[in-house]
């Protein structure tokens, strides 16, 4: 990956920009949770636009952009557009800004058929069919997976960024953590179906550090083998139903777990949409 480099010898601070499409905010929150590194960040880095912390604005253009949420309006489509031109460095962060988040799930379903059951007067709501990532949408710089992300991760992109060097946020899985924080595994020892073979490592195995299976929040992994985990699933009992379901949470609309939840989705006639690959 080429790395843009901000010039650090100008006096001037890097400009930091926060912006917010479909989302939660719990990813913006993870920049203000980051209390003791926070003086140290706004040391280096001019926080020059970021409405979740203050009204206080400073006009652009931007060195950084962190861009939080997912496109799922016509309006959203054409603001990222200025937004990227107005940002030296655009880096997304969480599930929705990356894969589209929990909202894609509307990506196999008639979104026309949610809003006239959610709304009281649908005709007032204007939304697009599908929740997109910003990637569908304009060049991203840097995709830091999680939701939400890990403050950790955060601070090591901005600072690669800022020094012009390639992040260190590994793509092994969950497991690799597991293993380094010698927890046992659930799935082998106790038959707990668990994302972790296939997902994005960052968050130190939280989940099956309190024995329970990870579910996939920070997303696929480098080259997942999702179909071999299916299958390991199925031995431990899953039908398809369960596997799609496993599948379709936070990053449902990733290409690895969208193909490998459609790959054992049930027809009306009883049949599978495709085939299971192994
Ligand atoms: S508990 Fe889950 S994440 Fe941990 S080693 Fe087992 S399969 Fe991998
Ligand atoms: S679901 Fe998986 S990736 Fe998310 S916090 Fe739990 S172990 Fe980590």
């Amino acid at each position: 990956m080429a790395i843009n480099i901000i010039n650090m010898t100008t006096k001037r601070k890097p400009k930091l920009a926060v912006w917010k499409f479909a989302s939660c905010d719990g990813c913006q929150l993870s920049l203000l949770d980051c209390e003791d590194e926070l003086l140290a960040v706004v040391n280096k880095i001019d926080i020059a636009y970021f409405l979740e912390a203050s009204r206080n604005v400073v006009r652009g253009p931007y060195d950084i952009s962190l861009v939080e949420g997912s496109i799922t309006t016509q309006h959203d489509a054409e603001r990222i557009q200025k937004i990227r031109k107005i940002s030296k460095i655009l880096i997304t962060i969480g599930a929705c800004a990356t894969a589209g988040g929990i909202q894609a799930l509307r990506n196999f379903k008639d979104v026309k058929e949610f809003v006239s059951l959610v709304y009281a007067k649908p005709h007032y709501i204007e939304t697009l069919d599908k929740s997109t990532p910003i990637a569908s949408h304009i060049k991203v710089d840097f995709e830091l997976q999680g939701c939400p992300i890990n403050k950790h991760q955060l601070l090591e992109v901005l600072s690669a960024f800022l020094y012009g060097r390639k992040p260190n946020t590994p793509a092994s899985s969950v497991c690799i953590e597991c293993k380094r924080r010698g927890t046992i595994c659930v799935m082998v020892a106790k038959g707990i179906p668990c994302l972790g073979p296939v997902t994005h490592a960052g968050c130190n195995a939280i989940c099956p550090s309190y024995c329970r299976g990870c579910y996939g929040c920070y997303g696929p992994m480098e080259t997942p083998n999702t179909a071999s985990l299916s299958a390991r699933f199925s031995r431990l009992g899953a039908n398809e139903e369960n596997i799609v379901r496993t599948f379709r949470t936070f990053y449902a609309n990733s290409e690895p777990f969208r193909k490998e939840s459609e790959a054992h989705e049930i027809e009306e006639a009883g049949s599978k949409k495709s085939e299971t690959r192994i």
